[in-house]
């Protein structure tokens, strides 16, 4: 291949990069200052392995030891817990152990209704059935695990290999009772595992006080981190020793990790991010979210009523949110650009994140915004019905 002609993968420029960001994927993935000097630092490949015997979680320079053996379970609220490439790896390696575990084939887990689709594949790479709760008209509850642990047993005559919940969900950010779902499945003797991937590193979690076995969370979602990355935490000796079981041919490399995980770039920046994390999950500083969440709903219930609707918990208590917003769908059906109108608009006042072509109903997060950023964005959003004549 010549080498010529190729300039154009060289250097991208990213044009939302100073935009005002509300998409809820990459609110809580913003890089810290600390974070972006790690990049530069540690973005040559392999760099983190100078000092690795063999092991990565056991790496003393640079700390990877200490974050990986102490700060993170500490912050999971597990015994123990590693850095994997990503929260979807981490839901694989839980299933696939514990298939590869189970005495025969033809096993399921049950996953709530708003499963994401990264757990869905990760059970069906895992060799996995998949038993999901009923959709509910608002949001899900325990009795509908209790209802989908029962048609499983029912469908398999047998009990599923683990419960899995979305917390929250990715739709419309809904926190189920994950104690009582945990509880539920412990009386049938099933494992839980909580998907944390818009929880962990946005909000106070800790895997003990909520009574579930496993926790995962994704680094460039929620932890600040440029990823690919992610975390994994277990309770339970016998639990941790099956899932984080060594290679019968290399004594320090573990199976399910396929001996070495994040490291690198992604690894470095999840740890310099890290004290920010710690400090924003403090249940003092996410009330601060949840409210600035909820100021938002209420600027375009009050000012635009009939215009937006908010689907989920209302009161709301996650800076994730679904709206169906009528009013932006009308202006839509006659703007000249149709229903790109509303990225155009957006795009104008440098706010970034609802996906190009939406309208009708929408995902956002104001997750770090503060209030003076949030009410930008809810005069913009107000400023645009009043511009075409829909307030
Ligand atoms: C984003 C997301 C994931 C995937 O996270 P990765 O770290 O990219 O694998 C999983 N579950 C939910 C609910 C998500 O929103």
């Amino acid at each position: 291949m010549a080498a010529n002609n190729l300039q154009m993968f060289q250097y991208i420029k990213r044009d939302t990069r100073d935009f005002i960001n509300i998409d809820p994927l990459q609110t809580a993935g913003l890089l810290t200052d600390a974070a972006r000097d790690a990049l530069l630092e540690w973005g040559d490949g392999y760099s983190v392995c100078d000092y690795c015997n063999g092991a990565l979680d056991l790496v003393k320079k640079p700390p990877i030891q200490e974050f990986v053996h102490k700060a993170l379970p500490e912050f999971l609220g597990t015994d123990a817990a590693r850095v994997m490439n990503g929260a979807r790896e981490s839901k694989f390696a839980v299933m696939h152990t514990l298939a590869s575990a189970a005495a025969d084939k033809n096993n399921y887990v049950v996953m709530d209704a708003w499963a994401h689709y990264s757990s869905k594949v990760a059970a069906e790479r895992a060799g996995l059935e998949i038993v999901q709760t009923e959709k509910p008209e608002k949001e899900i509850m325990p009795e509908d695990f209790q209802k989908a642990i029962e048609a499983g047993i029912e469908k398999y005559g047998k009990k599923p290999l683990l419960t899995l919940l979305t917390y929250p969900d990715g739709n419309y950010g809904n926190l189920a009772d994950v104690k009582k779902i945990a509880d539920i499945s412990h009386e049938f003797e099933i494992p839980v595992l909580l998907n944390g991937a818009y929880a962990v590193g946005r909000m106070p979690v800790s895997a003990k006080e909520f009574g579930v076995d496993y926790i995962v969370g994704s680094g460039h979602k929620s932890m600040s981190a440029c990823g690919p990355v992610g975390v994994l935490g277990v309770n339970g000796e016998e639990a941790a020793e099956q899932l984080f079981r060594k290679s019968a041919y290399n004594k320090v490399k573990e199976v399910e990790l396929l001996g070495c995980t994040s490291r690198g770039a992604p690894i470095m920046t999840l740890m310099a991010s890290f004290p920010e994390v710690v400090k924003r999950t403090q249940p003092e500083n996410w009330e601060k979210e949840v409210e600035n969440a909820r100021l938002f709903i209420k600027r375009l219930e009050d000012e635009a009523p009939d215009k937006f609707k908010l689907f989920g918990q209302n009161p709301h208590n996650h800076d994730l949110m679904f709206f169906e917003a009528p009013g932006f769908f009308n202006i839509s059906e006659k703007a000249k650009r149709g229903r790109y109108f509303l990225y155009d608009e957006l795009k104008e006042r440098k706010i970034h994140g609802i996906k190009v072509g939406l309208t009708k109903n929408f995902k956002i997060s104001t997750y770090g915004l503060g209030a003076e950023k949030t009410n930008f964005v809810a005069d913009s959003f107000i400023d645009i019905l009043k511009k075409y004549d829909e307030i």
